[in-house]
């Protein structure tokens, strides 16, 4: 069977070092076993999106040499397809309406959730989040880098927003709904979207979708500890440094690229990992010094 892999940034801003790592590793992961590899821009919350980000992202991708197959999804014109599946987890009792707001959430110390809204439904008409119940009280799935995550759910804890008060479709959602049709059998990504894991594992099991694999590269964190993201303003990266960059990148992710790819073009070097690239010495979790910065 082909294996199909994505990359899907937000356009919340410019790729920074740490999407890079994580667009490298898919990349890699997919290219060495002569799979797919597609770019899904996960454009569905607009307050949050930064003029000229996609365009910025896919320019930046290609100056680096990763390429991508087909034409570039865009989630903001996939909408009807996000709205099919919420109908039908509504047909079938999975789906509620919540109208619980964060406060009400906070004064009432829930984690996860409390199940408030199926013993008082929100009137009819009025403006509702959806959440999707989890089926069974355990899940688990073997991650191939983190290895076996467990993940157990009391009462109506694990209950996850599908559909947001302000009307826009929650990552989960969309996500699912788009691996399936695209056909993705390998998800890779940064481990911060770990604990997402069992809430899409859910929904693919009650829309009917296969399964595909897991694996959660590990995040950097800054000086402060913090993940590097668009939003503490991690310095996007620049073509110009593309060749030190991807070396760095390599090393980062365990696969120890020889001192001779120094003088390599970007193209010899991706071509070099692609040929030697091995998940297995991927780290699990990736301590720098405090003082590190991690682009040369
Ligand atoms: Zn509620």
């Amino acid at each position: 069977m082909p294996c199909i892999g994505r990359f899907a940034p937000s356009p919340t801003g410019p790729l920074h070092f740490g999407s890079l790592l994580a667009a490298l590793a898919s990349y890699l992961d997919i290219r060495s076993r002569g799979g797919r590899w597609i770019l899904r821009i996960e454009d569905l919350d607009p307050p949050r999106e930064q003029p000229g980000a996609s365009n910025a992202i896919l320019h930046t991708l290609d100056a680096f040499g990763l390429h991508w197959d087909a034409d570039v999804v865009y989630q903001s014109r996939r909408l009807s397809h996000y709205r099919d599946a919420l109908e039908y987890l509504l047909s079938q009792h999975t789906a509620y309406p919540c109208n619980c707001s964060r406060k009400q959430l906070r004064s009432r110390n829930v984690t996860g959730y409390d199940g408030h809204c199926l013993q008082h439904p929100p009137a009819p008409g009025s403006n509702c989040a959806y959440r999707v119940r989890h089926l069974t009280s355990e899940q688990q799935f073997t991650d191939r880098i983190q290895g076996l995550r467990r993940y157990q759910w009391q009462g109506h804890q694990g209950d996850f927003m599908v559909f947001r008060r302000d009307g826009l479709f929650a990552y989960q959602l969309a996500v699912v709904v788009d691996d399936a049709e695209q056909g993705i059998t390998e998800v890779l990504r940064g481990s911060d979207l770990i604990d997402e894991t069992p809430h899409q594992m859910e929904l693919q099991a009650q829309l009917g979708y296969p399964q595909p694999r897991y694996a959660h590269i590990p995040v950097i964190t800054n000086a402060a500890g913090q993940k590097l993201s668009k939003q503490n303003l991690a310095p996007a990266i620049s073509a110009h440094e593309r060749q030190g960059l991807l070396l760095r990148a390599l090393d980062l992710l365990g696969q120890q690229p020889p001192a001779e790819l120094a003088d390599a073009s970007p193209d010899e070097v991706l071509s070099w990992a692609t040929t030697h690239w091995q998940l297995a010495t991927v780290p699990a979790v990736l301590s720098l010094p405090a003082d590190a910065h991690p682009a040369p």
